[in-house]
């Protein structure tokens, strides 16, 4: 035997605790860069398969301001309802490690680019799931309606942006974690020097679907009406300003007819 120290035991903290295996999830990352991706592409703010005869969503809240060009300068927008903008689109062809719901091919995302007085204020969201093939029977939207130049809120507008999904398994954030388990396994996961081992980068910070949701702050999951906490289906963030925002998460439950869904978001 030579005099060399021997290594010291790997310390993962899954095999520090076992239950963390149990944890993790699918996730498919999104990974967007800014392109110029078409109608029939997954896109982060790219133009959507829109069918010509449904009419555009358009948010009717009260009270639409935005900062514009001048952070100092708060612009009251003229009343009336504004056209939401593009977010995400999503075709199961490009995602292949996510179970769509059944019968379904293709997830839109919109929101609200202005900024509202109610309800603190950001985005609104709304949520579509669709048939790519049922889309292509008919006539298509060519192009969405939008509110003139300079009104749009630019930090919540995502930039066109194509994506190159990947599946990565993906684990909570600490914060995530009931506070039972948080309480017996954090005497398991300190370090020598006092600090967590808890595997805060196999956490996936950025746009995705499935897995965990990336909050910047508390954990927040919302219940469906049937009393049944929802499932993470998707996660806005880092990619994509968003004012002083930290991400928008998109959740639903597949347990209840229709696809109930909510969204919440987080700030810096
Ligand atoms: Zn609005
Ligand atoms: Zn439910």
């Amino acid at each position: 035997m030579s005099g060399t120290t021997p290594e010291p035991p790997a310390r993962d903290p899954r095999t520090l605790i076992p239950e963390c295996a149990g944890l993790a999830r699918e996730a498919v990352l999104l990974a967007p860069e800014p392109g110029e991706p078409g109608m029939r592409d997954s896109s982060l703010g790219g133009g959507l398969l829109w069918p010509a005869d449904e009419p555009w969503p358009y948010c009717a809240e009260e009270d639409h301001w935005t900062y514009g060009s001048d952070p100092g300068n708060r612009t009251p927008i003229v009343p009336g309802a504004v056209p939401m903008v593009p977010v995400l689109q999503l075709f199961a062809r490009d995602v292949p490690g996510w179970d769509f719901p059944e019968g379904k091919d293709l997830l839109q995302l919109v929101w609200c680019a202005l900024i509202h007085d109610g309800h603190d204020g950001l985005v609104t969201p709304r949520l579509y799931w669709r048939t790519e093939a049922e889309v292509m029977a008919g006539a298509l939207l060519a192009e969405h309606p939008g509110v003139s130049e300079g009104e749009y809120d630019e930090d919540n507008m995502p930039q066109p942006s194509t994506l190159s999904p990947r599946v990565a398994r993906d684990y909570p954030r600490w914060i995530d974690l009931p506070a039972k388990a948080r309480e017996s396994w954090e005497p398991r996961l300190r370090s020598d020097s006092g600090g967590s081992l808890w595997p805060a980068d196999s956490h996936h910070v950025g746009t995705k679907i499935g897995g965990w949701p990336a909050w910047t702050q508390s954990a927040d999951w919302p219940d469906c009406d049937g009393g049944h906490r929802m499932e993470h289906l998707l996660t806005v963030t880092g990619d994509i300003q968003l004012g002083d925002c930290g991400g928008v998460y998109v959740f639903h439950c597949r347990r209840c007819p229709g696809l109930p869904w909510d969204w919440r978001f987080d700030c810096y």
